[in-house]
C-alpha cells in the first residue's frame, strides 16, 4: 500500500499514546478512520485533533474484552464506510507484578485485552476482507513479545501469543491479498506504565523512567506508516538496547537470560 488517501482505518486503543499518534498520522495522509477505545469523549477530542471532516472519522466506543461485541461493532464499520482497509489492534494494557503475586484473573484479563479481543476482531472483519481480496493487518506486539521479562509475565504471554497468531495470519491470508505487519516496539513515551495491571488488577499508577525517556509516540507512528507502505512483515521501534535484545536472544539466548534476571525494576 503506498498511501492511505480515503483508506479506511480502524484503529483500536485510538484515545491516548501510540494509538492516538497513528491516528493523526493516517490522518495527515488523508485516511478514514474509525476510532475505537473505552472513553468516548478520548474519541471526540482526537477526531477533533485530526481535522478531519467529521463523515471521515467514526467513532466506535467499545471494550474491546467484550468479545461478543467484535461482530457487531465490524458491522456497524462496515455499514458505515462500506469497508476496511486496514485493521490496527493496538489496544493494550500492561504489567506490574511478580507471579507469585499474582491472581489468576489477572492473567485472564491480560489475555483478554491483549490477545482475544485481536482474534475477536480479526475474525469479525476477515471474512469481508477475503471477498475483497484486500486487507491489511497491523498488530501491536511488542520487544515483549520476543523476550520474557520480570514483573511482565502475563503481558508478555499476550504478546508472543500474538506473535505467533499473526504470523499464521499471514500465512493463510497471502492466498487472499491479506497482509500483516507486526509492531515491536520498545519503550515509547506514553501512559502505559501508569495504566499497567498490579498483583490485584488495580491500575499500577506510576510512570516508567523507561516509559518517560522513552521515543515520542508520533515517531514510533511515522515508522509504523512507513512499514506499511513499504509492506514490512515484522519491525523493532526502540533504542538500541531493546533492539539489541531482541538479537542477543536470537544468537546468544543464555547470554541474554542472564541479563534478562539481573534487570529488576524500579
Ligand atoms: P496507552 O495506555 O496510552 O494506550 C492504551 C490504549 O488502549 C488506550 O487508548 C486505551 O483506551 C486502550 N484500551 C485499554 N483497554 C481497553 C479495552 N478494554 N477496550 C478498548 N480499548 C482499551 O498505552 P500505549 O499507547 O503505549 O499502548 C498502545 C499499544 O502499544 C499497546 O498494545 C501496548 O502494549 C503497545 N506497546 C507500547 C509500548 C510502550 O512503550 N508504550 C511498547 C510496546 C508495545 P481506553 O482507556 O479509553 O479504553
Amino acid at each position: 500500500m503506498t498511501n492511505f488517501k480515503d483508506k479506511v482505518v480502524w484503529i483500536t486503543g485510538a484515545s491516548s499514546g501510540i494509538g492516538e499518534a497513528l491516528a493523526m498520522a493516517f490522518a495527515k495522509e488523508g485516511a478514514k478512520l474509525v476510532l475505537t477505545a473505552r472513553r468516548r469523549e478520548e474519541l471526540e477530542r482526537v477526531k477533533q485533533q485530526t481535522a478531519l471532516p467529521a463523515a471521515n472519522v467514526l467513532v466506535l466506543p467499545l471494550d474491546v474484552t467484550q468479545l461478543d461485541q467484535a461482530q457487531p461493532a465490524a458491522d456497524q464499520v462496515i455499514a458505515h464506510f462500506g469497508h476496511i482497509d486496514i485493521m490496527v489492534h493496538n489496544a493494550g494494557v500492561s504489567q506490574r507484578s511478580y507471579i507469585n503475586d499474582t491472581d489468576l484473573e489477572v492473567y485472564q484479563s491480560l489475555m483478554n485485552v491483549n490477545f482475544f479481543s485481536t482474534v475477536a476482531i480479526t475474525k469479525a472483519v476477515l471474512p469481508h476482507m477475503i471477498a475483497r481480496k484486500s486487507g491489511h493487518f497491523i498488530v501491536m506486539s511488542s520487544v515483549a513479545g520476543k523476550i520474557g521479562t520480570i514483573m511482565r509475565s502475563g503481558y508478555n504471554a499476550a504478546k508472543h501469543a500474538l506473535q505467533g497468531f499473526y504470523d499464521s495470519l499471514r500465512a493463510e491470508g497471502y492466498q487472499h491479498n491479506i497482509k500483516v505487519t507486526t509492531i515491536c516496539p520498545g519503550y515509547i513515551r506514553t501512559n502505559i506504565s501508569l495504566n499497567a495491571l498490579d498483583a490485584a488488577g488495580d491500575k499500577f499508577g506510576k510512570m516508567d523512567s523507561n516509559q518517560a525517556t522513552g521515543i515520542p509516540a508520533d515517531v514510533c507512528a511515522q515508522k509504523i506508516l512507513n512499514a506499511v507502505k513499504t509492506d514490512k512483515k515484522e519491525i523493532y521501534i526502540g533504542g538500541f538496547k531493546e533492539v539489541a535484545a531482541i538479537y542477543l536472544k536470537r544468537f546468544f539466548p543464555s547470554l541474554l537470560f542472564d541479563q534478562v534476571r539481573k534487570n529488576i525494576p524500579e
